[in-house]
């Protein structure tokens, strides 16, 4: 790619040169080291930031997934013969590759996502992390020797499922990419990433990185294209060995299902409607600053958004106001301006969920205390098109209000009062999700016991948002199951070999058992 300095501002001909820069020959599926045309349906990719139309491409359908399929089936098999310390090697290449590309991937995936350029940057450094640290796991993948009646040496070893299937979402394309291919590709799997289909560039071209920087063809492929064409036929296939789901409920069931139907394990990653709580001993100013990025970076579209702020009474009234004067002040607008804190939605479809919830929220009587226009800058701009919600604060949003249990998925939170540890405790777990949360408190005994008792994946005490990949992510719920970092994923993608050698093969008689 050619781009070496950030374009100044987004418009829909920034986006659409950003990409011919990153893909001369058209966007595609990558395939066996290359990119591969689709012979089907044309998806066409909207500018969030303008709501206008730069490319499209074609879907590569269900003939393009065995395509797909025969490219990971040789590349496992390619990637299998390499041991563990000529794996780590190169994928250890791979996060150096990663590294030195981390601008040129930023702005892909600000221009054609419309992510604000400092959270791409952020994110495509944390790509290149991602892939260092599970370089660090690859020659140490060991298995057990395990004591047993008798005469036996036994033992286990860690087998990779062959081809590993990851299906990711639009909000965080870059970053989920990273996320889904660096444990299984360090475990010994070939990956076929399935991006959103409104924002596959920067997958395909972090897969172009992988291979330019040493990983065999066919180990790191991608289809970009349709969920229920190339999506569907990805995770019912026989060749695949696992699939790893990253989206909304609705979907993660049918394809749970679907896989399971085919034989296949899927691990979910999904939503989130995680509680905020925030008591009067906190130190509120950082609580209030906790609490806006919580729930107002990356525009509200993280599945561990604080999208519920309850916060204790004696403080309550004087908290969201707090929050509502600091959510006034961030910088809303072009994704590509180096100031910019909160990028428009990313598309279209969500843009109406998210104004639709918010009258949902409006009409069970939540009172809005920020968030309605849209800056003069944006109005009269190129980008009055685009898909903007400026930061929303709602109060009053009872636990009967839609917003309570509704992930929304956009810059808006509902605000609540409540009087004791057990209301706000209840309250968190008021959700069917079990994702994220955090409390705000300056009692440590009370920090804990909330922690314990919050029924989520992650939990913060004064602070929010931050994870690792050296850390388990994952929920409970409908927030998914299976975790999806830390050193136990390598586990998740990998199963046990037992293996038994009689020591004293008189001594060690055939039993009779039937299992
Ligand atoms: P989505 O469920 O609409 O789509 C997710 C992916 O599934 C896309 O790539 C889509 O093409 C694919 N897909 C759709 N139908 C399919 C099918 N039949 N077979 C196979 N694949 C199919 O989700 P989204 O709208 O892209 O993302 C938003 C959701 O993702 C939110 O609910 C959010 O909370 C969740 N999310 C969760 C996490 C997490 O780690 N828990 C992270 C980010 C986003």
């Amino acid at each position: 790619m050619t781009i070496t300095t950030a374009p100044t501002a987004s418009s829909t001909a920034t986006a659409r040169a950003v990409l011919d820069a990153a893909f001369p020959t058209g966007l595609g599926a990558f395939v066996s080291g290359r990119i591969v045309p689709g012979g089907g349906e044309t998806i066409t990719l909207t500018a969030a930031a303008t709501g206008e139309a730069f490319a499209s491409y074609a879907d590569p359908g269900a003939e393009g997934a065995d395509a797909l399929l025969q490219s990971a089936t040789a590349g496992a098999a390619a990637w299998g013969r390499l041991n563990g310390f000529e794996r780590a090697a190169i994928l250890r290449n791979v996060s150096r590759a990663v590294e030195q590309h981390t601008e040129e991937l930023a702005i892909l995936e600000s221009a054609t996502t419309g992510k604000p350029i400092r959270d791409a940057r952020a994110e495509a450094a944390k790509v290149a992390e991602m892939f260092g640290y599970y370089s660090g796991w690859a020659d140490k993948l060991t298995g057990q020797t395990i004591p047993v009646p008798g005469n036996w040496h036994t033992y286990t070893e860690r087998v990779p499922w062959g081809v590993v299937v990851a299906i990711t979402p639009w909000n965080a394309p870059l970053f989920t990419a990273g996320w889904n291919s660096a444990a299984p590709l360090a475990a010994g799997n070939a990956v076929i990433i399935k991006p959103s289909e409104f924002t596959p560039a920067s997958s395909v071209r972090l897969a172009q990185i992988a291979y330019e920087a040493g990983l065999p063809a066919g180990v790191f492929n991608v289809a970009a294209g349709l969920g229920q064409t190339v999506g569907a036929a990805l995770t019912t296939d026989p060749r695949v060995g696992k699939v790893s789901f990253i989206g909304s409920v609705p979907t993660g069931r049918r394809v749970a299902v679907a896989a399971a139907q085919a034989g296949i394990p899927a691990l979910l990653e999904l939503g989130g409607k995680s509680a905020n709580i925030v008591f009067a001993d906190a130190d509120l100013d950082r609580a209030a600053d906790g609490a806006i990025s919580a729930i107002f970076s990356g525009a509200g579209q993280s599945c561990v958004a604080g999208s519920r702020l309850l916060v204790q009474r004696s403080v309550h009234a004087e908290f969201v106001e707090m929050v509502a004067a600091k959510a006034a002040l961030l910088r809303v607008g072009d994704p590509l301006d180096t100031e910019t804190e909160v990028g428009p939605i990313i598309t279209a479809r969500q843009f109406a969920t998210v104004t639709g919830l918010i009258d949902a929220g409006l009409d069970d009587g939540g009172r809005r205390l920020t968030g309605a226009d849209l800056p003069e800058a944006l109005r009269g701009s190129a980008l009055r098109g685009g898909h903007w919600v400026m930061p929303t604060l709602l109060d009053g949003v009872t636990a009967e209000n839609r917003l309570e249990t509704t992930e929304v998925f956009g810059p808006v939170v509902g605000a609540d009062a409540f009087d004791t540890e057990a209301e706000a405790v209840a309250r968190a777990n008021n959700t069917s999700f079990g994702l994220a949360g955090a409390v705000w408190t300056s009692d440590v005994s009370r920090a804990h016991h909330v922690a314990r008792e919050v029924k989520a994946g992650t939990f913060w005490i004064n602070a929010y948002k931050t994870i690792h990949v050296a850390v388990p992510f994952g929920g409970f719920g409908d927030s998914g199951h299976g975790r999806s970092s830390g050193p136990g994923v390598l586990d998740e993608y990998t199963q046990a070999k037992a293996v038994w050698v009689p020591t004293r093969a008189a001594d060690s008689p055939f039993p009779s058992l039937s299992y």
